[in-house]
């Protein structure tokens, strides 16, 4: 059958929309949608990709996107969440606020149909993405900060990005800074460069910055850059070649 799949919402139809009632635009029939060299891998990357695109759109505002369910504990000084109800590729949960609402552990860890997150609570906890099957995650304007300064997504990240209005944060080509990039958080471990220079004003990579990034064959840092313990946490198998400039 002449079919396409929305990959956000997977809502059939038999003859393309221009746009899908989630908003997503794009749609190509599943016979299509496949780049020039075939291949479900490639094929899969496209559509990672897509996701993504349409998520940063939904973030700053350019598509109507409606929030995810999610459940909700009320304490006097913060409002915990820990679990939401998403059966779409894209989740947003844009809860910040006063009192502060923070992520807490294992928020999706049971819906693995969810890709994409935006994250817009005020903290989060620092296994907030544990046991979850999210490839890219998009940080809100208002969010602050990690429980405890680290971050442990539980599958690797392809895509990471900090909305440009966060005071906090900021990202670049998929890898996680302070907002005055002196302090490198994360690098996305599917990140699908061999070589990456980190920028010369960084004095810090932190704690696990580096988990096992699976294409990244050489890596360049400052001299005198400070590396928290395990800011490498590397492979046996591939190792990289680190050099300092
Ligand atoms: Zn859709």
């Amino acid at each position: 059958m002449w079919y396409c799949k929305c990959p956000i919402c997977r809502t059939e139809y038999e003859h393309n929309p221009k746009v899908c009632t989630c908003g997503f635009a794009g749609l190509i029939s599943a016979q299509e949608f496949a780049p020039p060299h075939g291949g479900e891998e490639e094929q899969g990357k496209a559509e990672l990709f897509s996701i993504f695109k349409f998520a940063k759109h939904v973030l700053y505002g350019k598509i109507e996107y409606r929030p995810t369910h999610i459940y909700e504990d009320h304490f006097e000084e913060y409002t915990l969440i820990d679990a939401a109800s998403e059966l779409r590729a894209l989740a947003v949960v844009d809860r910040a606020g006063t009192p502060p609402t923070i992520a807490r552990d294992g928020l999706f860890a049971f819906d693995r149909s969810v890709r994409a997150l935006i994250l817009n609570t005020n903290r989060a906890a620092r296994l907030a993405l544990d046991e979850s099957m999210i490839e890219c995650l998009l940080l809100g304007a208002a969010f602050e900060g990690f429980e405890d300064g680290k971050f442990h997504p539980y599958r690797p990240l392809r895509y990471l990005h900090v909305h440009g209005d966060n005071p906090h944060f900021t990202s670049e080509n998929n890898v996680l800074f302070d907002k005055k990039q002196t302090r490198l958080i994360y690098y996305s471990p599917l990140k699908p460069e061999a070589a990456y220079t980190v920028p010369r004003s960084v004095k810090t990579l932190a704690a696990y910055s580096f988990r096992r990034p699976r294409y990244l064959k050489t890596l360049r840092l400052p001299k005198g850059i400070c590396l928290e313990k395990n800011a490498l946490w590397l492979d046996e198998e591939s190792p990289i070649s680190v050099e300092y400039y």
